[in-house]
């Protein structure tokens, strides 16, 4: 057999109501990769619409139960599928490199940062707690709670296939709602991972379900009349469209799309710091990261050093096999993600941007046919250009010349895009009068990737978010949850007789 004969190669499928769902030979699939090498390591099936609405209702069957369990129950099963995850986080990790491509210690990153949000949802019966008023009129008390909403779906882009699910789906089930994920087509094997060890946690059959698929899946989803909420992480376009769809059939929705985060380098900052924020901000994960930094702003007479330094250091990142333990940067997903941002790094120079570093023509020996490219550096990348416009998402940094700070802040806020951005400078006003002033959802003063932890929730502005809540923390307790309020008098109250005004306090 040759390894790239998809026929032969491994298959993924489902997981829905407590176990393994294996594809036919009628289904649709597609082709997963190893992007080290290029070849085809295993297909995965793409759901059809049938058997999406067999996970949906295996979900909606197992709601009752599940959201009526007490939440310390609950979360108790969450802390025991943390302990089994890190048990496991080796062969987690390494099943991530295999599909996505990335660095073995950057999968492991991953998987921390993803667990982080179930300890935070281990602490759901603190988070749920209401309020109570006693005594709102004579004899009458008033409480409010949050209770779950049902179904809720997660749809997951390729660039975090174990993080970006872990946003989404712990503080859903520890709300008590039961969920229905969607992961990217490209790395489908980290959401079965995930799902065999909620159930070796102890999870019910049904809380939890995986449809493997692409557009048929998702469009079966919006539309699901059992379905109640969404949530979706990807790029800018389909966010929209999942917003507008899941909107438009009734369901909350929230909608993370793609980025082009800024990081402006004041003359004032410690140069040093700044290069090695720019180096792992721009080129770790290949780029591939939503809160990648994919402009540098360099403002007033700081360019020329900032140039002359990331041009020694960009061609000196090793590039490798995400397994090799020297890997500082693995291959990009696919032969197509490799087509398209080579195409932009062609498209900048056409645009005449100064080409510092070129990394197109980067082999790695012993994987000739994996999808590398090397660092690229673009130097006097103009407002007007389509690399400076468009998401590239791969390792390809732009510099932007400002001159000053007000004029940087303004590149900033015109954008686009609004989801990270930092700025580096040793003068606490320009920090202050930034983080004040920036149209932007995540902000790092001297701190290139300024993800969130658990605890405070993730999400962007303007093209980076549709809907009205961030991720995990406390906006996806508020996300998966519904308000209710109740008011209540007991029989031994006073009588007043039937009311035929407004109803006031008394
Ligand atoms: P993508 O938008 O292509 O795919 C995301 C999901 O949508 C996948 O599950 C995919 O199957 C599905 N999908 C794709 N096309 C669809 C269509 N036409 N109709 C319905 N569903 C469709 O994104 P990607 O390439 O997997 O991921 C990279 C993108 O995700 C980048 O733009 C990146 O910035 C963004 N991202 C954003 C964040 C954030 O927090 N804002 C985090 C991670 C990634």
């Amino acid at each position: 057999m040759g390894s790239s004969d998809s026929r032969l190669a491994a298959q993924v499928g489902h997981w829905i109501a407590g176990g393994g769902v294996a594809g036919s030979a009628d289904d649709r699939w597609g082709d997963v990769f190893n992007p080290a090498t290029g070849e085809i390591a295993r297909r995965v099936a793409l759901a059809t619409p049938a058997q999406v609405d067999l996970a949906v209702k295996a979900a909606a069957a197992a709601f009752p139960a599940w959201s009526g369990m007490p939440a310390l129950r609950r979360a108790r099963v969450l802390f025991k599928f943390k302990e089994l995850a890190e048990r496991h986080a080796a062969d987690f990790a390494a099943l991530i490199t295999a599909e996505h491509g990335k660095v073995f210690s950057d999968a492991e990153g991953e998987l921390t940062r993803g667990l982080e949000v179930v300890e935070f949802a281990c602490g759901i019966p603190q988070l749920l707690k209401g309020e109570y008023s006693e005594q709102v009129g004579t004899g009458i008390d008033m409480y409010s709670v949050r209770q779950p909403l049902g179904v809720c779906v997660g749809i997951t882009p390729f660039n975090f296939p174990a993080m970006v699910p872990m946003w989404m789906f712990p503080v859903a089930l520890a709300c008590g709602n039961t969920f229905v994920l969607k992961p990217s087509e490209r790395d489908p094997s980290a959401a079965l991972f995930i799902a065999r060890l909620l159930k070796e946690a102890g999870l019910p059959d049904g809380v939890f379900n995986v449809v493997q698929g692409d557009k048929v899946a998702v469009d079966a989803l919006l539309t699901h009349p059992q379905v109640d909420a969404v949530s979706f992480v990807g790029s800018t376009p389909i966010a929209r469209y999942i917003h507008d769809t899941a909107a438009a059939h009734g369901k909350r929705v929230q909608a993370l799309g793609g980025a082009k985060n800024h990081m402006v380098v004041m003359p004032d900052a410690d140069l040093d710091q700044a290069v090695d924020a720019l180096i792992g901000a721009a080129y770790g994960s290949a780029g591939e990261r939503c809160m990648a930094v994919s402009v540098a702003v360099a403002v007033g007479g700081v360019a020329d050093a900032l140039v002359a330094r990331l041009k020694a250091r960009v061609p000196a990142i090793r590039v490798a096999d995400g397994m090799d333990p020297a890997a500082e940067m693995g291959p990009l997903v696919t032969r197509t993600h490799f087509d398209k941002v080579k195409g932009y790094v062609d498209t900048g120079v056409a645009e005449g941007a100064q080409l510092v570093v070129d990394g197109r023509g980067l082999v790695v020996p012993g994987r000739e046919g994996g999808f590398f490219l090397g660092g690229c550096l673009f130097d006097h990348v103009t407002p007007a250009m389509r690399i400076y416009q468009e998401e590239i998402f791969g390792p390809v940094l732009c510099i932007v010349r400002a001159e000053g700070f007000e004029h940087a802040l303004r590149l900033i806020n015109e954008h686009e895009f609004g989801n990270g951005t930092a700025i580096f400078t040793r003068d606490g006003d320009a920090a202050r009068e930034f983080a004040h002033r920036v149209r932007i959802g995540m902000v790092g003063i001297n701190v290139p990737i300024p993800v969130p932890m658990a605890f405070h929730s993730f999400g962007g502005w303007k093209a980076s978010l549709y809907g009205d809540h961030h991720m995990h923390g406390p906006e996806g307790v508020r996300f998966y949850t519904r308000y209710k309020a109740v008011t209540q008098r007991w029989p031994a109250g006073i009588r007043a007789g039937a009311e035929f005004v407004m109803p006031t306090m008394k």
